[in-house]
């Protein structure tokens, strides 16, 4: 193997995922779709009336939207898949404001659809009717910091990228990132739980997120925004508003463990030959760079042949069926260089990757992630995506996308997989020139069905949204859903937060 230390082209200007992604997606859009994800018949929610309107512009002096080309980017989804009638945006800037629209909302029976980001990519952020939307964009400040335990607290509406920022000015970091860093919100982050590319290391928003502050369908406020490491004082209440879409309540502000930034970065870009030996170079990576390792990802030949059509991105390293990107994170670069030498010179005499290159420079580092960050933007120039985001033991991700293309011949534009090894995450995506039923019906069941019979789960990190609210069962015990089914009834008795969403239709 070469480890090249040169790049092809011109590679380190290119740059992460941005808010402009949202105008490469595809056209077709239409809820109406003959499957579970289509959604039920509106729900006997009032419509909103002027008096409505007058109520939320008194509270909310110009920040009550009601201009149709204003409403549209926050109707529509990030991957231009589902589209909602929405009539207004309300943006709030204090939870007191939130307080209070969630009130009236509650005893005018309005349905509501919290929104962050809006980069959501199970249809949860958007409308599915004229729900109103309910946006935190204006709720952006951060309210303390402290440098010595490295605790955030924030607004729900901070943009992550943009605390990723404000951190490195102390030295700390996020202890999550993901490729749509610079669009996703705090609150929307911790309301899907999103895993991202720092799980590995870093673990989940359940361990990280150590307070939150929730306004519920009532409009009363619950102050859990503990800054504590330790609290065993009864039930850990914020544990159920981690990953619960908007659901249950609507969260305002977020305290997190920040990580110190490491001192030492070192990304390096590997090519295996098969999928077993990029298990092997797993295993062999987890047991030699020990706790430097903070990413493992891969992506296979069909995303890298999107990444060079559709992003003009070029492939930093030879062909191979298999790519890895791998992360280490430390304190001590001679430290940390050493042992990442010991790894690649025993990957490479082991014939384990076939060739790779290493980069320490941040420009080059931001180039050789953006490799596996911006295959999601490269699928939505491909066509009509059907994206499905899947759990598994890791030994088994790859063998679902092999057992699909088989199953699914041509009628399946581009069938790719990619994802977070370290965390037996598979992100399996399936593009056709333009939305297909036929095709749909030939990926659905068969996927869930599949990963049902590895004990997967079919929601590794997305949530269920709109689109995979009725394939729950495949993945949770009816018990399971039954007493989901009562927390929602008990914290919103009307159902007037984000309906449609993630509980099944017709719970059994
Ligand atoms: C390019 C790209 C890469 C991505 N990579 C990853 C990844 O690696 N890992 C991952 O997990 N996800 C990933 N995602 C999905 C998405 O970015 C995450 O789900 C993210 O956490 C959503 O945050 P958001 O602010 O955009 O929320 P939105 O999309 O606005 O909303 C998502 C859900 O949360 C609810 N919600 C939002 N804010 C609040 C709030 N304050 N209170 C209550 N409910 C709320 C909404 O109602 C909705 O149900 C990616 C998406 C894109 C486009």
């Amino acid at each position: 193997m070469r480890c090249r230390r040169r790049f092809k082209g011109s590679l380190h200007s290119l740059i992460h995922v941005s808010l402009s992604c949202r105008l490469f997606a595809t056209s077709a859009f239409s809820q109406k779709w003959l499957s579970p994800a289509a959604p039920p018949d509106r729900l006997p929610f009032s419509r909103v009336t002027q008096e409505d309107l007058a109520f939320f512009r008194n509270v909310l002096p110009g920040r009550t939207i009601t201009d149709p080309d204003l409403l549209r980017s926050s109707n529509v989804d990030w991957l231009k898949s589902v589209k909602g009638s929405g009539e207004v945006l309300l943006r709030p800037q204090t939870t007191e404001e939130v307080s209070q629209i969630l009130r009236y909302c509650n005893s005018h029976n309005l349905a509501v659809n919290p929104q962050g980001g809006n980069t959501g990519l199970v249809g949860g952020s958007v409308p599915v009717y004229d729900e109103i939307i309910l946006s935190t964009a204006l709720m952006n400040n951060v309210l303390a910091f402290d440098s010595i335990s490295g605790i955030l607290t924030c607004q729900a509406g901070c943009v992550l990228e943009n605390l990723s920022h404000y951190l490195e000015e102390s030295d700390y970091i996020m202890p999550l990132d993901l490729g749509a860093k610079g669009s996703c919100h705090i609150g929307g982050n911790v309301a899907t739980n999103a895993g991202g590319l720092r799980l590995l290391r870093y673990g989940s928003l359940h361990g990280t997120v150590l307070g939150l502050e929730v306004v519920l369908a009532d409009g009363r406020v619950l102050d859990c925004l503990a800054t504590l490491r330790k609290d065993n004082t009864g039930y850990d209440l914020k544990q159920l508003f981690i990953g619960s879409e908007g659901t249950l309540g609507v969260i305002t502000a977020v305290s997190i463990l920040c990580p110190r930034k490491p001192k030492s970065v070192n990304v390096v870009f590997l090519g295996c030959e098969t999928f077993e030996q990029l298990l092997k170079t797993f295993q062999l990576c987890k047991g030699m760079l020990g706790e430097i390792l903070s990413a493992f990802e891969f992506l296979d030949s069909e995303c890298m042949t999107l990444l060079n059509t559709h992003l003009k991105l070029p492939n930093p390293i030879s062909d191979c069926p298999f790519y890895v990107v791998i992360e280490t994170s430390g304190s001590d670069q001679t430290h940390d260089g050493e042992k990442l030498h010991n790894f690649l010179e025993e990957a490479m005499s082991s014939l384990l990757v076939t060739d790779g290159t290493v980069a320490t420079e941040e420009s080059k580092i931001k180039a050789l992630w953006s490799m596996r960050e911006r295959v999601t933007e490269a699928l939505t120039h491909d066509g009509f995506t059907y994206k499905y985001d899947i759990s598994l033991p890791v030994e088994r991700i790859y063998q679902l996308v092999t057992d699909m293309r088989q199953h699914l011949g041509d009628r399946a534009k581009s069938v790719v997989g990619y994802g977070h090894v370290g965390d037996g995450n598979l992100h399996l995506n399936i593009t056709s020139p333009a939305k297909d039923p036929a095709l749909l019906a030939a990926i659905e069941p068969f996927v869930y069905e599949w990963t049902a019979s590895c004990k997967g789960s079919i929601s590794a990190e997305h949530g269920l949204g709109l689109k995979k609210r009725n394939y729950i069962y495949y993945s949770k015990p009816s018990q399971a859903v039954a007493l989901m089914s009562d927390i929602k009834a008990m914290l919103d008795p009307k159902g007037i937060l984000n309906p449609y969403k993630t509980l099944p239709d017709n719970p059994k």
